[in-house]
């Protein structure tokens, strides 16, 4: 039973849209794919995961915190036994681990050791539990779900799953029968009642309204080339259309995301947009969806 599901984060929003409305460094464009990957990866292991028989909780994408120091788990199962820290990872290429370093094979590009990382997290978990005066068996395991990833210098006694080891892990736990009592379902409530909604990790670069790109692009392929044809954003590139609604609706939720300092009025979305649509079509949809304050000229949204 999933308690906790999945959603693209903030950071991933925000570089999704700063990568179609502004010019990134090389550096923030690596970071903006990897980010994009990585929810891929997630996504297509969450699908796995759907299947699960028996009793057990899936939490997703806790971010808890301990003292002052913050860490991240993907996936948390919750089974009778045990508790399981899944870390997914949706590295493609080649990859050597050579004693702590873990690196891409061809462009020698080092990452963070994913199995140092995740055995961070599963101790300041397991002294998060001891805190809470709660005793469980954890088990922190670094999930490689890309088909394409291969891992040089694995060693058997890794807590890692390789892609073509997903399906079996998967299937032994499956295999292993799980009852869940109240104790579970509090540990579950304590721990998404302990998520942290601000996170301190994200890297977003510094941006400002002037830089960005202000016109409507395409909801599927990112593409500007929109044009109105009766009621419908349609895509020069793809085809794709969009009502102009959601359009609208689309962009003022990203405006917000953005700069949520700015007020969400008629003239700063329609500024924002740039589109062949007049005022009092951005008033029209503004007043349906969103709560007026002020009568005059200059009232907004929320
Ligand atoms: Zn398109």
């Amino acid at each position: 039973m999933i308690l906790k599901s999945r959603t693209e984060s903030d950071e991933l929003l925000k570089m999704r849209s700063l990568n179609t409305r502004m010019e990134l460094t090389q550096e923030e464009k690596f970071h903006y794919f990897t980010l994009e990957k990585g929810y891929e990866g997630e996504v297509e292991f969450d699908r796995m995961t759907e299947g699960l028989q028996e009793e057990r909780y899936i939490i997703n994408d806790l971010l808890l915190k301990i003292k002052n120091s913050y860490f991240q788990l993907d996936t948390t199962l919750v089974s009778q036994e045990v508790i399981r820290l899944l870390d997914v990872k949706n590295f493609e290429g080649d990859f050597c681990f050579e004693k702590d370093r873990f690196y891409a094979v061809k462009s020698g590009r080092e990452y963070k050791n994913p199995i140092i990382q995740l055995s961070k997290c599963a101790s300041q978990f397991r002294q998060l539990l001891h805190d809470l005066k709660l005793h469980y068996l954890v088990e922190a395991t670094v999930i490689f779900i890309n088909p394409e990833f291969t891992l040089y210098n694995a060693q058997v006694d890794h807590p890692i799953i390789l892609p073509n080891q997903v399906n079996r892990f998967l299937k032994s736990i499956n295999d292993t029968s799980s009852k869940l009592n109240d104790g579970h379902k509090k540990l579950a409530q304590q721990l998404i009642s302990l998520h942290q909604t601000k996170n301190p990790f994200t890297q977003v670069p510094n941006y400002q309204y002037g830089q960005l790109k202000k016109e409507v692009y395409c909801k599927f392929c990112r593409s500007f080339l929109v044009t109105l044809h009766n009621h419908l954003l349609v895509c020069g590139k793809c085809g794709g259309h969009e009502t102009v609604e959601d359009a609208i609706l689309r962009n003022v939720r990203e405006f917000q995301l953005l700069f949520p300092e700015r007020k969400i009025t008629s003239t700063n979305i329609y500024e924002w947009c740039n589109v062949d649509l007049s005022k009092r079509t951005f008033c029209r949809v503004l007043k349906k969806n969103f709560t007026a304050v002020g009568k005059t000229s200059d009232s907004y949204y929320i």
